[in-house]
């Protein structure tokens, strides 16, 4: 496989510009709701990721939601405001697209694709993400192998974009008191297997907001290259994953945990 560390040896690096890389050696630190809500949110966050050295904002426009009448996103009107106001304090984009169509029209607003858990194996939306000039991060599908995983970047990759990043963001077992059970494991394995940055994402890994700082550093010693984990001004009333949503100040401590676990790594 091309994802394959027989392949590549060298590690693969992203740089998105600015400065800001997700890379092996580095610590990637992305932060930010579960969906992108109003103006006056974005700002918060984006103040809340400058105050903290952090360079990349997360946050859903177009929400993959169980239910369909809960919120499903502002749409690309939302990711254009976010990106006037984000861009402009250096701030990266990384938000999940859902469907072929939007591709082109995200494309100028946007840094990294998230491909969602339930799009891993969408293999039309990873062979068009192939062929653009934009970094993608797939998710491990919901009952996904680490096998499977990676076949679905074997699908961007060989379509021709390199600019790739795995994530862990937890698989559906048996085990109910978490949301999902955080696969620590498929952090140095992936690592093992994969050239490949990968990201561990705790807060859908274990959907329990006090547990997701030590489950972040978990994931940190276990090998990540970066954490992605949500945060929001006041998590209790976030449109969506609130119940596994830090606060700032909870974030901001978080941010320097990780950094400190990872300089002694
Ligand atoms: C998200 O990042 O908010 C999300 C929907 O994640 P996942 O696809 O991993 O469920
Ligand atoms: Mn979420």
């Amino acid at each position: 496989k091309l994802v394959s560390k027989k392949w590549k040896a060298k590690p693969t690096s992203i740089d998105l510009g600015d400065g800001v890389f997700i890379k092996d050696g580095e610590m990637a630190i992305i932060t930010g709701p579960c969906s992108i809500e109003s103006e006056e949110q974005i700002r918060k966050v984006v103040d809340h990721c400058v105050e903290n050295g952090i360079r990349m904002m997360r946050g859903g426009v177009f929400k993959p939601r169980t239910s369909p009448y809960a919120f499903r996103g502002m749409g690309i009107e939302g990711l254009k405001l976010w990106h006037s106001i984000a861009s402009e304090a250096g701030i990266k984009i990384v938000t999940e697209v859902m469907q072929t169509s939007q591709i082109e029209e995200m494309y100028p607003y946007v840094d990294i694709y998230q491909v969602g858990a339930r799009n891993s194996q969408n293999f039309n939306l990873l062979d068009e993400l192939g062929k653009v000039d934009k970094a993608v991060m797939i998710k491990r599908g919901i009952s996904g192998t680490i096998e499977e995983l990676l076949q679905s970047a074997e699908y961007v990759f060989s379509g021709g974009n390199e600019k790739l990043i795995l994530c862990e963001r937890g698989i559906r077992t048996y085990e109910k008191a978490s949301r999902n059970t955080l696969d620590l494991n498929a952090i140095p394995i992936l690592k093992a297997k994969s050239h490949l940055p990968v990201i561990v994402d705790p807060s859908h890994g274990i959907g329990i907001r006090a547990y997701v700082p030590q489950m972040a550093l978990a994931g940190v010693m276990a090998g990540a290259d970066g954490v992605i984990y949500e945060s929001h001004e006041i998590p209790e009333k976030a449109y969506s994953d609130g119940q596994q949503t830090l606060d700032f100040a909870q974030s901001a401590r978080l941010a320097a945990w990780i950094r400190e676990i990872f300089d002694k790594r």
